[in-house]
């Protein structure tokens, strides 16, 4: 390494670890990482996020630290998925060595066993008899010594394992939020709703699928930056999921468009929920982190279905969303159900 280089990266650690202790922040390899990469400026919109959190004035905490590593730093769910998977498979193949080894030494031992029954018929004296004795003996001890270090390769490969199976539990659920608003994503939405839809076929109650869409958010991010649309989505997200029950399911469905089952739910029930967010996200008056800059406020439209039984997934968002789309053709910031549909329109859903 040249040495003006080895002098940049000792500048860029001093100024990691001076931001780290200023904010009081423990120096963890992974909040390093962060201020480390920030001090390169390698990374500019991870620099813009710093920048404006260092200006605001608010304090930057360790959870901030932790949730801007996640988001930049930390690899994404395919390249930790096959780590762990590579991980895995060199575990059992070392497994699968270690107990042939034990295997071989088995068989041998048995055959050991055999030749000392032929020699023994054959000749009986004293000394033979010693002879067969320690050779019996090493053999034992050999055989003692490769079970004692299966033994150990096995507990080794016990605690390896357990460690696997968190990682592997972490990359699962990850696997399962969206990354931008940390809600549901959409594979997990579609797992949900056929639990649903098999919950309800069994014999449960009815449920609700309400999917909601941010009105004019071309314009918005037209306006203020897409970094800035980003913020308002995570923001949605929360207030979609503050203002519903905890075993109902809110998901980002797509760019800006959401979705929540609400199990148990009538068509009544559901509106009332959706009523509630929809006046929730346009109350909240909005502002650009980095400079209090007003930006207004946005608003959603919701359409709302209520289950029926024998339809498919992909009827019921059909029909939500259609709902979704009379909420728009209204004038947007509404809550539309089947029971406000005209009812040719409601007819021929059916
Ligand atoms: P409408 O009221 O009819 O829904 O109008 P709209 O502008 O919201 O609808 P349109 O479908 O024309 O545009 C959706 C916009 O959502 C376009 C895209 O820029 C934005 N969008 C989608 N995904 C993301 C995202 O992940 N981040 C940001 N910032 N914007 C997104
Ligand atoms: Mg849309
Ligand atoms: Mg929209």
């Amino acid at each position: 390494m040249a040495e003006e280089d080895f002098d940049r990266a000792v500048g860029y650690a001093d100024t990691a670890l001076e931001l780290l202790k200023r904010s009081g922040i423990p120096p963890y390899p992974q909040f390093y990482e962060l201020l480390f990469t920030y001090a390169t400026g390698v990374n500019p919109t991870l620099n813009q996020h710093l920048n404006s959190l260092f200006r605001s004035g608010t304090a930057f905490s360790e959870a901030a630290a932790q949730s801007l590593y996640n988001e930049f730093l930390k690899a994404n769910v395919q390249d930790r998925m096959s780590s762990v998977s590579e991980r895995m498979n060199e575990r059992i193949d070392a497994m699968h060595l270690a107990i042939e080894t034990a295997m071989n030494t088995a068989h041998a031992y048995s055959g050991s066993l055999e030749s000392v029954t032929d020699d023994l018929e054959n000749d009986a004296s004293e000394s033979a008899l010693k002879a067969l004795a320690a050779r019996l003996l090493a053999e034992t001890r050999h055989m003692q010594d490769t079970n004692t270090e299966l033994e150990r390769k096995l507990e080794s490969s016990r605690d390896d394992i357990a460690s696997l199976q968190r990682d592997l539990d972490d990359v699962r659920r990850e696997s399962l939020l969206d990354p931008l608003t940390k809600i549901a994503n959409r594979k997990r939405f579609e797992q949900e709703l056929a639990n649903a839809i098999e919950t309800a076929e069994g014999g449960g109650a009815p449920f609700c699928l309400m999917l909601s869409d941010i009105d004019h958010f071309k314009t918005f991010n037209d306006n203020f930056g897409h970094q800035t649309g980003d913020q308002v989505l995570r923001l949605v997200a929360m207030t979609l999921k503050s203002n519903i029950r905890s075993n109902d399911l809110a998901a980002r469905f797509g760019g800006e468009e959401f979705a929540a089952i609400l199990p148990s739910t009538n068509l009544i029930g559901a509106t009332i929920v959706a009523e509630n967010i929809r006046r929730a996200v346009h109350a909240k008056e909005l502002l650009k982190r980095s400079t209090n800059e007003k930006l207004g406020r946005i608003t959603a439209s919701f359409g709302i279905a209520e289950y029926r039984l024998g339809e498919t997934a992909a009827a019921l968002i059909e029909r939500a969303d259609r709902c979704l789309y009379a909420a728009k053709s209204a004038g947007r910031n509404k809550v539309i159900s089947e029971t406000d549909l005209p009812s040719a329109e409601s007819a021929s859903a059916a």
